[in-house]
């Protein structure tokens, strides 16, 4: 039988230690006033003063080896420290994509000198970066990419328009996805090449793109005749051409993550602990979502531990995904339904809530949508 999701591996309560003293150490910072609680932490809660304080405890660059600055741990304890911040609404979206899939990437293709730059201002908590891959017509399809790179005297020039930049206003670099070779339509994949661009360059124009409830998370970002250096010290990223490999073969790492789940648990936590409270009616759909909560959480460790053994796990985080961020968005229409606690002035709750609703629908878009992720596990299962 095709087994969907890998068992999971080794001892389950083995890196406990670990739990608890991260889940102290949020104690102490909600005890501080250092955080709140706030859903789909890991996109909207922006504060680096938080990802230093992360950064001293060693809980940045996790995955990064020591000559590299970080700390040379397992993706599985490095699992079990973002779930623990996640679930309880920590703000990680400062570092979290440099720390969650910039990390792995400069390590598979990143020249000496990126290594050098980057990975240690990573786990050290300063650098921040942001993902360039979508266009105005460009997201599932990102083989009709039209951003453009031209070869020039010691490098590249990058034109075109990238779109839905999550945090490109305060990041310091995102890697751009761009043309180096014309689109031929036999091989839509091929010609494609990453780049690291430094988003304070000249020719770069950030410009906000405000959500429906006045937060500014989105951005367009303009590059006209953006230069890149290449050589040695240069910022290709990888190899010229070999785009479409290099980002497909991160995905894992990207869909499988306790993101994809837990962007909407204090939400969840809050609802149960209202109606312990009696504030809010019982329902018995809390015992589901809790259960799914449970289950989903089985199958990302399971694809954690795959991922550290080396082992294919696309169609396992395809599936982790898609009914990871389904749940999540579920949680909101519940909570939603039920409405703000009885007699209770509790603002934020309602904040919250109010958020959750708002980021709802991009749940199960960002990083790959759900109609297009089933097609990926299809594929997987060899049934298209
Ligand atoms: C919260 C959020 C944060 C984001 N952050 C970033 C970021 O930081 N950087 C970045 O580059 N992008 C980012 N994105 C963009 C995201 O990656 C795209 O929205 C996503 O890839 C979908 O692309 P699209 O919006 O162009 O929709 P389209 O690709 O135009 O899709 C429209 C609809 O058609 C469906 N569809 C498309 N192709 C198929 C197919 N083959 N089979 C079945 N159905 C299909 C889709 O499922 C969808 O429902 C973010 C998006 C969100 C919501």
């Amino acid at each position: 039988m095709t087994r969907l999701v890998p068992p999971v591996a080794g001892d389950p309560h083995g890196l406990d230690d670990v739990r608890l003293e991260v889940r102290k150490f949020v104690a102490e910072q909600r005890q501080a006033g250092r955080i709140g609680r706030s859903a789909d932490c890991w996109l909207t809660g922006w504060d680096e003063d938080f990802t230093r304080a992360l950064a001293a405890r060693g809980w940045l660059g996790m995955t990064v080896p020591v000559e590299y600055g970080g700390h040379g741990r397992s993706h599985q304890e490095r699992f079990v420290v973002t779930e623990e911040l996640l679930a309880a609404g920590a703000p990680v979206g400062a570092h979290w994509i440099a720390d969650r899939q910039i990390v792995p990437s400069l390590l598979k293709y990143g020249t000496e000198a990126q290594k050098r730059k980057f990975l240690p201002a990573i786990a050290r908590g300063e650098c921040y970066f942001a993902i360039g891959m979508s266009e105005p017509d460009s997201g599932s399809d990102l083989a009709s990419v039209r951003t453009k790179a031209e070869p020039v005297d010691g490098g590249w020039r990058i034109t075109g328009a990238k779109v839905w930049t999550s945090g490109a206003h305060l990041a310091h670099a995102f890697i751009c996805l761009a043309r180096t070779a014309a689109l031929d339509p036999a091989h839509r994949h091929d010609g494609l090449s990453q780049f690291i661009v430094d988003l304070r360059s000249p020719g770069v124009d950030i410009r906000p793109i405000i959500s429906m409830n006045g937060k500014h998370h989105f951005n367009e970002v303009i590059l006209d005749e953006v230069f890149v250096p290449d050589g040695p010290d240069g910022m290709v990223f990888g190899t010229v051409g070999d785009g479409w490999q290099q980002v497909t073969s991160e995905l894992s790492f990207e869909r499988s993550g306790p993101e994809r789940f837990l962007s909407t648990f204090t939400l969840l936590a809050d609802v149960a602990g209202h109606m312990s409270a009696r504030a809010l009616p019982r329902h018995t759909d809390l015992g589901r979502y809790v259960a799914r909560i449970a289950g989903l959480h089985q199958m990302s460790t399971a694809v954690a531990g795959a991922l550290e053994r080396h082992e294919p796990a696309d169609t396992a985080a395809a599936v982790v995904k898609v009914l990871g961020t389904t749940t999540e968005g579920d949680i909101a229409d519940f909570a939603d339904v039920l409405g703000i606690p009885d007699e209770m002035d509790d603002d934020p709750y309602r904040t919250m809530l109010a958020d959750a609703v708002v980021q709802r629908p991009g749940f199960t878009l960002r990083g790959g949508t759900n109609e297009v992720l089933r097609g990926v596990i299809a594929r997987g299962l060899g049934m298209r």
